[in-house]
């Protein structure tokens, strides 16, 4: 059968082979960077033996039964609760926000209905359809929770002020009114036992899907495929004629030591006067190995220049209208599909990214077999 090309081999290119793969297809995939699995990648780090998460830490959550199954037909998950902590005005406070987080900040033993009475008091009734962050924040919580915990936190890690970030990144943090410090709230949870790049490895492992590394793929080459499926940044692909969209980089610093540094696998660091967003304790994302050495990363996040590798579409709201002129020239696009948060520029989760790329092939078969062009 006629070959079909893949842009990246992240979640979304490497999701898209395998079951075009499966499907009976032949599928080359052509990945710019020297190794697979994006910013996912995971390795270990020679100098402690320990599996670092290069490209920042990341915790495999979701309430989707197929993209739960579908990832442990790959690999085996361990089970794995994210429970983050941070420091704020110098002491140190449970995350999400909880009960114990709001008992701690106000110095107060509330129960449950008391705590939730407490912060809708705190809120200002007055927004009543927040759009921004800031607004999302001040409706709930108030100003001293959000001062504390994510002004300053938000500000190192996205560049501008929260009142031009949507209110759907603030979104994704829960507040809870008992002591749940389980970072998400999805059924399934846990960390692929021998690390993300394994797992990415085993999809890609299949005698119909030809691997390049290191390889860039030009535009120019669409015509040599039935059709193509890029996962590579949406502005990229048309040369940039409406401008660049805007990403956030992030830049780590690696701590090696002996024992626990700083006794979890993640620890916040939301004043603005402290450079750094937060420090990952690599080992502790695999609480199922022992290790006397550690490996920690100091993340600084900062504006993504053209060199540099992308993680955190920015989304301004003043840039929607650039977005909308690439979603269009997209969507005009004969032969190509654009996926993945590159090519789609959202902050997406790895669940969200594997639940489209399926859903991406479930389209493009039933498409094939009703003779209808994409
Ligand atoms: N956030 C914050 N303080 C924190 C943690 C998160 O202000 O201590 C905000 C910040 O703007 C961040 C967003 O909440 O970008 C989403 O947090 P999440 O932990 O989902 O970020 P990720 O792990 O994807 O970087």
């Amino acid at each position: 059968m006629a070959n079909l090309g893949v842009v990246g081999a992240g979640f979304s290119g490497a999701v898209i082979a395998r079951q075009l793969a499966e499907a009976g297809y032949a599928v080359e995939v052509f990945e710019r960077r020297g190794h697979v699995a994006g910013n996912c990648h995971t390795w270990r780090d020679p100098e402690t033996g320990i599996l670092a998460h290069v490209y920042g830490p990341h915790i495999f959550h979701t309430d989707n039964a197929r993209v739960w199954r579908y990832v442990n037909q790959y690999t085996r998950f361990e089970p794995y609760t994210n429970r983050v902590k941070a420091v704020a005005g110098g002491r140190v406070f449970s995350l999400p926000i909880n009960l114990l987080t709001i008992n701690q900040f106000f110095g107060k033993t509330f129960n449950p209905q008391e705590a939730a009475a407490f912060v809708a008091g705190l809120g200002d009734a007055g927004i009543v359809d927040p759009q921004s962050f800031e607004e999302q924040a001040l409706r709930f919580i108030g100003r001293e929770l959000y001062t504390a915990f994510f002004e300053g936190y938000t500000i190192k890690q996205w560049g501008v002020s929260p009142a031009e970030l949507p209110a759907s990144i603030l979104k994704r943090l829960p507040v809870r009114f008992n002591y749940d410090d389980n970072y998400f709230a999805h059924s399934y949870q846990g960390m692929p036992h021998a690390g993300y790049t394994a797992l990415v490895e085993r999809l890609l492992d299949h005698p119909a899907i030809v691997l390049h590394l290191d390889a860039a793929f030009e535009r120019e080459a669409c015509g040599d495929y039935l059709h193509v499926f890029y996962s590579g940044p949406i502005d990229a692909w048309f040369g940039y004629t409406e401008g660049r969209l805007g990403y956030r980089t992030l830049d780590f610093e690696p701590i090696r030591g002996e024992g626990d540094f700083q006794g979890c696998a993640v620890l916040n660091y939301c004043d603005r006067d402290i450079p750094y967003t937060r420090i990952s304790e690599h080992k502790h994302f695999a609480p199922w190995e022992r290790h006397d050495k550690t490996l920690c990363f100091k993340e600084f996040s900062r504006y993504c220049e053209p060199s540099d590798i992308p993680y955190y579409p920015i989304r301004l709201v003043r840039e929607k209208a650039q977005l909308s002129r690439y979603v269009e020239m997209a969507r005009a696009e004969r032969g190509v599909t654009f996926v993945g948060r590159l090519g789609t520029y959202r902050y997406l989760d790895m669940d969200v990214t594997i639940r489209e790329a399926l859903e991406t092939v479930d389209l493009f078969l039933a498409a094939r077999h009703l003779g209808v062009a994409m």
